[in-house]
């Protein structure tokens, strides 16, 4: 890479770092815990999060903003279940942006928000490399992706604070080791926290959303 092309990039990332700092003050005074959700396409984060906002709706006031390259689908099955949703289409953008979330964010009434997911496009590059002012990133990976994927994208896993691992009723029907990607997993980040769940039999729901609970409880103490 040339140094005149290190700079521009350099730039962009600064001016990125700058408005996330700014949306990740906003939100601290506010004590909304924001987590900014990661994955590939297909591994489920819509899923997860409509079975995380049953579970956690009665006793938190929760908000969700759902990026995609295109359409409002996923924002659409969200608002469903009576939260505040903003949906974000990049146009074509494969990971979403500082400056995309501080302009969402204006639809939310913060005082009135306890934790706020960012659904972050579906690609397991990029969006490890843009911070959005989020309190935590989380990874997501379904069993049908193959144990490795921490070691092949260990960006995304070094950088989140948890991994949700998704689909584990499909575990019988496949080649995985549940063991093997843990291994990876902390290999990669020795503090990751790990949830084995499945949204469509309930297993592991409670633990993951026992953790959110604990961590949103955590900031208000703070
Ligand atoms: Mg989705
Ligand atoms: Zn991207």
């Amino acid at each position: 890479m040339s140094a005149e092309r290190v700079t521009v990039k350099e730039k962009v990332l600064s001016a990125n770092d700058q408005l996330a700092a700014e949306t990740r003050a906003r939100l601290q005074a506010e004590g909304v815990f924001a987590v900014n959700l990661i994955s590939s396409p297909g591994s489920g984060k819509t899923t997860l999060l409509e079975c995380t906002v049953d579970l956690m709706k009665p006793s938190l006031r929760l908000g969700v903003m759902a990026g995609d390259v295109q359409t409002r689908n996923d924002a659409d099955r969200l608002i469903r279940h009576g939260i505040p949703v903003e949906a974000i289409e990049t146009g074509g953008g494969c990971h979403l942006d500082a400056r995309q979330v501080s302009r969402a964010l204006t639809t939310f009434d913060l005082s009135n928000t306890d934790l706020l997911f960012i659904e972050n496009v579906g690609n397991l590059v990029c969006p490890a490399g843009f911070d959005l002012g989020e309190s935590v990133k989380v990874v997501l990976m379904s069993v049908t992706e193959g144990d490795d994927k921490p070691v092949k994208y260990p960006a995304a896993f070094k950088r989140a604070a948890a991994l949700v691992l998704t689909k584990t009723d499909l575990v019988p029907h496949l080649q995985f080791s549940l063991e093997r990607v843990l291994e990876y997993a902390r290999s990669v980040n020795p503090d990751l926290a790990f949830f084995s769940t499945s949204s469509y039999t309930g297993d592991g729901l409670a633990e993951w959303t026992g953790w959110l609970a604990g961590q949103v409880a955590a900031l208000k103490r703070s």
